[in-house]
C-alpha cells in the first residue's frame, strides 16, 4: 500500500476539547505517519497550494467509530417486534430468526449489517457471537463455521472485527438446560467451549478473537473461571452481559446470594481486560466494584430504549473510573452519534439537569474507548502510529448546516457520514459503500430469514 495524504477541513485530535481546522494527515501502509495542523483554530484556509496531491475531506474528520457490542443477526428484527411485550417477548422473536440461520445465510446477513455499520462510520465491530452450532445443537463439520462466516462478512464489508466467542451453557441462573432454539448456542461445558474457541484461528489481519460469558444466566458459577482464564492467558478481551434486567439481578440473588457483578468478581471475570455490557441496573456497590476492578462498561442506549430496559447510571460509572464504550447491540438503530448523545440525553431525563458529559468525552466513548474494549489499542485516535481510520461527517447537510464542529455529536446522524477510511483504505465515499449495495443486500438477506 502506498502513502496517502488527506487535508481535513476540521479534524478532532486526541485530548482536544474541540476539533482543529485545516489538518494534514498522512498515512503509509495503513498507519498514520504525520498529523499537521496547518492553520490554528480559525477559519479553514481554502486551497493551500502545496497540498495539491492531498485528498480534501470537507466537514469534520473523526477517528474511526467502534461499535463495541453487536449481534449481527438482530438486524433482521428491526421494525418487526413493536406490537407489545418486553425484553422477554422480544427474545422469543429473536430466537425465531436465530433458528433459521446457517453459515451461508449468516454471511449474507452479517455482510449487509456490517456494511450498514461502515456507512455509519464504524470501522471496527465487536461481535458477541453465540450461534455456534446447527439448529438442534449438532456442530457443523467445521465447528467454527458460523464464526468464520462473521470474520469473512467483516472483511467483505471493509471493517475490522473482534469475534467475542461466547460461552452459553444454561437457560437460567439455576442451571436449567438449553432447550429449543437455544440448543445451537451450547458447547456442553466451559472446557468444551474453550477447546472449540482455541481451535479457531481468525488468522486474518482485520480480525481478533476474544471471549464472552453470555450472562450469569448462561454460564454456571463454577465454570466462569474457565472462560476468564482462557481470555486472560491470551490477553484477549472478555465481554459479559451484566444486569440488563432487574429479573437477572433477582434470580442471581436468589440462587447465589449476591448480585451478578459480585458473582462475576468472585469468579475472576471482572478486571481491566473485561467489558460489562449494559450495566443498566447495578447497585451502588456494583458501580464501585466495576471501577475498582478496572472493568469497562459498554452502554447500548438505543437498544436499552427499544427493549424498555431502563437507563444505566452512565455518569456514576464514569465517576467510579469506568471506561465507557458504545454498542448498537440489537441494531434497532445503527448510528453511533445517536448512541453517544443518548449517554448525555438520558442523564438529562433522569436528573432534569444538562451538562453531564463533554463532547470530547462522548467522542472518546465512540472511538478510542470502544477500540480498546475490543482489543485494538492502536486505533480510535488521529495520532501518529495509530491505524489510519478516518470518518468524515458533512457539516453542510440539512441536519448539520450552521452547527459548529464541536456540536457534531448533538446534530449529526449516520446519514451525514460522507467518507470512511479503514486502515488507510477507502471503504465509503460520497456516502456510498464502494463494494456493497447496502439497502439491496439488507432486504434480500432479511427476507431470506424472516419469510
Ligand atoms: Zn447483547
Amino acid at each position: 500500500m502506498t502513502g496517502t495524504r488527506w487535508l481535513a477541513e476540521y479534524a478532532w485530535l486526541p485530548d482536544r476539547a474541540e476539533p482543529t481546522a485545516d489538518v494534514l494527515i498522512e498515512a503509509e501502509d495503513g498507519r498514520i505517519t504525520t498529523v499537521t495542523p496547518l492553520g490554528g483554530t480559525g477559519t479553514p484556509t481554502a486551497g493551500v497550494e502545496v497540498l495539491g496531491d492531498a485528498t480534501r475531506l470537507p466537514g469534520l474528520t473523526l477517528p474511526g467509530l467502534a461499535n463495541a457490542h453487536s449481534h449481527a443477526f438482530h438486524r433482521a428484527l428491526r421494525g418487526r417486534t413493536h406490537a407489545r411485550g418486553d425484553f422477554w417477548s422480544w427474545r422469543t422473536a429473536m430466537y425465531d430468526v436465530a433458528a433459521r440461520l446457517d453459515p451461508d445465510s449468516y454471511l449474507a446477513l452479517a455482510r449487509a449489517a456490517y456494511a450498514e455499520m461502515a456507512l455509519s462510520g464504524v470501522t471496527c465491530v465487536g461481535e458477541f457471537h453465540y450461534l455456534h452450532h446447527g439448529p438442534d445443537g449438532t456442530p457443523y463439520a467445521d465447528p467454527n463455521a458460523m464464526g468464520a462466516a462473521l470474520v469473512e462478512a467483516a472483511a467483505q464489508a471493509g471493517i475490522r472485527l473482534t469475534l467475542l466467542d461466547t460461552c452459553y451453557l444454561t437457560a437460567t441462573v439455576d442451571g436449567e438446560p438449553l432447550a429449543g432454539p437455544q440448543r445451537r448456542f451450547g458447547d456442553g461445558d466451559a472446557q468444551r467451549w474453550a477447546d472449540r474457541a482455541s481451535a479457531f484461528t481468525a488468522g486474518r489481519a482485520h480480525a481478533l478473537l476474544g471471549a464472552a460469558v453470555h450472562s450469569v444466566r448462561a454460564v454456571p458459577a463454577q465454570q466462569l473461571a474457565t472462560v476468564a482464564g482462557w481470555a486472560d492467558r491470551r490477553g484477549a478481551p472478555l465481554h459479559v452481559h451484566l444486569s440488563e434486567q432487574p429479573a437477572e439481578n433477582d434470580a442471581c440473588r436468589a440462587a447465589h446470594g449476591r448480585t451478578p457483578a459480585r458473582l462475576l468478581a468472585d469468579h475472576g471475570v471482572l478486571g481491566p481486560g473485561t467489558v460489562a455490557v449494559h450495566a443498566t441496573h447495578p447497585t451502588s456497590a456494583d458501580v464501585t466494584l466495576l471501577g475498582d476492578t478496572g472493568t469497562g462498561v459498554c452502554l447500548c442506549p438505543t437498544t436499552e430504549r427499544d427493549l424498555a430496559d431502563g437507563i444505566g447510571p452512565a455518569r456514576r460509572l464514569a465517576e467510579a473510573g469506568v471506561a465507557l464504550s458504545l454498542g448498537s447491540d440489537s441494531h434497532a438503530v445503527v448510528d453511533l452519534f445517536e448512541e453517544a448523545r443518548a449517554v448525555e440525553l438520558d442523564e438529562r431525563l433522569r436528573t432534569r439537569r444538562r451538562g453531564h458529559f463533554t463532547p470530547a468525552e462522548l467522542l472518546v466513548a465512540a472511538t478510542a474507548a470502544g477500540h480498546a474494549a475490543l482489543g485494538w489499542r492502536d486505533a480510535g485516535r488521529i495520532a501518529v502510529g495509530d491505524r489510519a481510520d478516518l470518518v468524515t461527517v458533512r457539516l453542510d447537510s440539512a441536519r448539520t448546516a450552521g452547527v459548529p464542529p464541536v456540536g457534531a455529536f448533538f446534530a449529526a446522524t449516520a446519514a451525514d457520514v460522507a467518507s470512511v477510511v479503514v486502515d488507510g483504505r477507502q471503504v465509503v465515499a460520497d456516502g456510498r459503500h464502494l463494494s456493497v449495495d447496502v439497502p439491496r443486500e439488507l432486504r434480500t438477506a432479511i427476507e431470506a430469514v424472516t419469510r
